[in-house]
């Protein structure tokens, strides 16, 4: 019987395949990683046969070590979880749970070449379940680590991806490394898995340039010829699951790296660069902070209770930066809530829903009322980028908050807008 991580050569209508039999997902579906670490999927209807060239074999006892090949840079891997986890686990048909060099090189062997590969898993957890103690954990990580390495490649699920960049980029407040999160919009045992290609792309950009500082590195287009290098502070998800979801809003990408080829080509010329730098973390966070989509029929119940229990309010607000706080008696009390929680302190940060764009205290009435009581309009910051910033912000620098929450700390506020048109295409 043939069965997961045996090799195996599949012969379809058209070609031979041979490499390691993986898990599939989806049944119609033979998915088999090749050589070269690449996985493809094939139709199980236009298979003409399939062989076991060599049966896998569970590997017991021994740890496997991985020699250090002197003359290459070396690069630490820190897992997280997610989906990109979801690869080491099935391997070649067998289940990873240490996360270890030789197992991830197994996986990926390209990445044997271009560095001398470390791991660490931190946790193994979906990204939507993350809390600020899981960032103070991968920071202070990545300080343990950055004087001892060239790089750092953060394994990451998707969905909070760019919450945590965002977090990182403002605890990191001197870095002297490239500190790059990966991860994987389809996972490994789907013939169109993106995570191997975004590790080795992370892998070669940590290699061959001289930046320094956190970004991401995720698929640039659907196909699987190159990976962008994202703002940690302006990127975000922009689709459940296209492998090019990753998108910078109100910006554009730091640089391109060419899967294939190699090649890095910078788009941005004023990036950080790599030194000797000791490392300095800030990596308190003030949990009193909510953010929230507003949207018609609001209960001013809801403002009164957010007025009681929290310290600072970011509001994904309508186009330029409207609440619900105009016109009729409940959206008046509102106004009156927050005017009274701004006064006692409360801090009220205003960003826009439409994500494109930045806002505005002063086009029209209604946003010059909001201003008049003290709410703070974050030109065109992200709205989860100003929850975490306002978060790290009145904890690290408590009465400087709301004077620094305008100012731009790490990319995250970009005075001209020169992509907007079009980007998202
Ligand atoms: N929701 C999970 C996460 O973000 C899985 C999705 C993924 O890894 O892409 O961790």
């Amino acid at each position: 019987m043939i069965k997961e991580g045996d090799r195996v050569k599949v012969r379809t209508e058209k070609e031979t395949i041979e490499g390691v039999l993986m898990p599939s997902s989806e049944t119609d579906i033979v998915v088999v990683k090749l050589d070269n670490g690449y996985n493809v999927g094939i139709d199980k209807h236009k298979i003409r046969n399939m062989k076991v060239v060599e049966e896998h074999k569970e590997k017991k006892g021994k740890k496997k070590e991985v020699k250090i090949k002197k003359g290459l840079p070396t690069i630490i891997i820190l897992g997280t979880g997610g989906t990109i986890a979801s690869k080491v686990d099935y391997t070649t048909g067998g289940v990873i749970a240490k996360f270890s060099p030789a197992e991830l090189l197994e996986l990926i062997p390209e990445l044997g070449k271009i560095a001398n590969i470390k791991t660490e898993l931190i946790a193994n957890m979906m990204s939507e379940d993350m809390m600020f103690s899981d960032y103070q954990k991968i920071a202070a990580t990545v300080k343990k680590h950055a004087d001892k390495v060239d790089g750092i490649i953060i394994g990451h699920g998707t969905d909070t991806l760019t919450h945590t960049s965002a977090a990182l980029a403002f605890m990191l407040e001197k870095i002297n490394i490239p500190v790059l999160l990966v991860g994987s919009q389809r996972s490994s045992d789907r013939g169109s898995s993106d995570g191997s290609i975004n590790l080795i792309c992370a892998a070669k950009f940590i290699v061959e340039s001289d930046f320094a500082g956190v970004a991401l590195c995720m698929h640039a287009t659907s196909e699987d010829d190159k990976c962008a290098i994202l703002s940690p502070t302006k990127t975000r998800k922009m689709h459940t699951s296209r492998r090019d979801a990753f998108k910078v809003i109100n910006d554009g990408p730091i640089a391109l790296v060419g899967y294939k080829t190699g090649k890095v080509e910078f788009l941005k010329k004023d990036y950080l660069k790599k030194s000797k730098d000791k490392v300095v973390i800030k990596d308190k966070f003030d949990d009193n902070v909510i953010l929230l989509k507003t949207h018609t029929n609001m209960k001013h119940s809801l403002f009164e209770f957010l007025a009681k229990n929290y310290k600072a309010i970011v509001f994904e607000a309508t186009g330029l930066g409207h609440l619900p706080t105009n016109l009729g008696k409940e959206n008046l009390k509102n106004y009156e809530t927050l005017k009274k929680f701004i006064k006692k302190g409360g801090i009220v940060a205003i960003s826009s829903q439409c994500l494109f764009g930045r806002v505005h205290p002063n086009v029209y009435v209604n946003l010059r009322r909001l201003s008049e009581i003290g709410c703070v309009f974050c030109e065109d910051m992200l709205p989860e980028t100003a929850f975490i910033k306002l978060a790290w912000l009145l904890s690290n620098y408590k009465k400087d908050a709301k004077k620094m929450l305008t100012e731009n700390l790490r990319g995250e506020i970009n005075k001209r807008i020169e992509f907007e048109e079009d980007y998202l295409e």
